[in-house]
């Protein structure tokens, strides 16, 4: 059975589906796989490496995509309307395709899939259950992203991080705020400790503040009764009231004030980012000041930020880079290739080598958008979510 590993065509995408390492593993599965040429050469690996590993090399998309029973992919391929090459139009009818899909971005994706017979499986919607821990792309690239905020960040305000204490006199440590307390966010609070700073963040999930104090930051919070509530089933957090979100405005605003670096990392799934820092609050901060939103590409949580670029406002840098799992691109792809690997593992029959993939498993249903030509995620179905 084929698996094609395209080269990623979106624009500030330099990750991979496939490292050397999982095609060797998914060749032991029994699969045949298939690179595009120089799809690896953004994440430093070369086409050498992948044949060394026993994937054939495709010349082109479509010879990648030719026969391919399952795709593995970064982000969803591209559609007519979005590139010179329709590589949606290459992905042969009852193909398996696995990857970041964007579904509530790119919901008219949906429809083309299905009529495409395309079996659509959207990694980012995977449970968050123990045994799906290593199926986690979400978790995979934030937890880079959050390392990433600080090192960005770091490099962008034109101070110090630790206290250095020196014949010449003292160096202040640097203070760095982290709102939301997740995947990212810890990685981020981890980091900015790592470089020295004095570390506090701010989360709506009281569960997070365990997590924050363990890893020596100081845990800021409204912690009223909705805060109690303020976690789903699956561990994310809910859309807040109003009431809430004025009382969190407050805190927010009292707090940056003294913060030298500040990393935004809330999230709502299927929902625009919360906004957390304002226009007024930016300018309460000090002048060299530098915010790092994470949350850029889902609306962002600051006012002032843009994607794509750093904007200065009154002394303070606000960053809002592209994609950015993608500016740790060897690591990010390895990452992501060992998830695609873990979620297919299972569905491999160990002696056969046949394919068999567990639609009743919820790994499977909680991720797959399409079958057999029809919507069938209970999120995308007319009225789901
Ligand atoms: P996320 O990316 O959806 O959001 C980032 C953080 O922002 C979250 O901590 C969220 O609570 C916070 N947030 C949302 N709205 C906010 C607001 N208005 N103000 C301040 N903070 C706000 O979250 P995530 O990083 O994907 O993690 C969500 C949860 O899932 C965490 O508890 C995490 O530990 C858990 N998790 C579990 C598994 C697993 O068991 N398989 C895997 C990964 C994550």
């Amino acid at each position: 059975m084929k698996l094609a590993i395209p080269k990623e065509r979106r624009a500030h995408e330099k990750r991979v589906a496939a490292t050397p390492d999982t095609v060797k593993k998914l060749i032991q599965l029994g699969f045949e796989v298939s690179v595009e040429k120089g799809a690896g050469l953004q994440s430093s690996i070369t086409d050498a490496e992948y044949e060394a590993a026993g994937a054939t090399i495709a010349a082109d998309a479509a010879a990648a995509y030719k026969g391919a029973e399952i795709i593995f992919k970064v982000q969803r391929p591209l559609h007519a309307a979005e590139g010179d090459l329709d590589e949606i139009a290459l992905v042969e009818p009852g193909a398996r395709l696995i990857a970041s899909l964007a579904p509530y971005a790119d919901t008219a994706m949906l429809d083309i899939y299905a009529k495409g017979r395309i079996e659509a499986y959207a990694m980012e919607l995977m449970p968050r259950i123990t045994r799906a821990q290593s199926m986690d792309i979400l978790s995979s690239q934030s937890n880079l992203a959050g390392y990433r905020a600080v090192i960005d960040g770091a490099y962008e305000y034109g101070r110090a991080f630790p206290m250095m204490m020196t014949a010449a006199g003292t160096v202040a440590p640097a203070k760095v705020m982290v709102m939301g307390a997740g995947v990212a966010g810890l990685q981020a609070i981890a980091t900015a400790k790592r470089l020295g700073a004095i570390v506090s963040a701010t989360d709506v999930r009281l569960a997070a503040k365990e997590q924050v104090e363990s890893l020596g930051g100081k845990f800021v919070m409204v912690d009223d009764e909705e805060a109690k509530q303020a976690e789903t089933a699956g561990g994310y957090a809910r859309e807040m009231s109003d009431e809430y979100k004025a009382k969190q405005a407050k805190l927010i605003a009292d707090t940056i004030t003294k913060q030298d670096l500040v990393i935004t990392t809330a999230l709502i799934p299927g929902r625009a980012a919360p906004v957390l820092v304002t226009d007024e609050m930016v300018e309460s901060m000090k002048p060299g000041s530098v915010i790092v939103d994470l949350a850029v590409e889902q609306g962002g949580n600051v006012t002032l930020s843009k994607l794509g670029e750093i904007v200065e406002h009154k002394g303070v840098k606000i960053v809002g880079h592209h994609n950015m799992p993608s500016r740790l691109a060897a690591d990010a792809s390895a990452l992501f290739a060992k998830n695609l690997l873990n979620f297919i593992t299972p569905h491999v029959d160990g002696e056969s080598k046949a394919l068999n993939i567990n639609y009743e498993d919820e790994t499977v249903s909680g991720i797959l958008l399409t079958r057999d030509g029809s919507i069938i995620h209970p999120n995308f179905i007319s009225g789901g979510n």
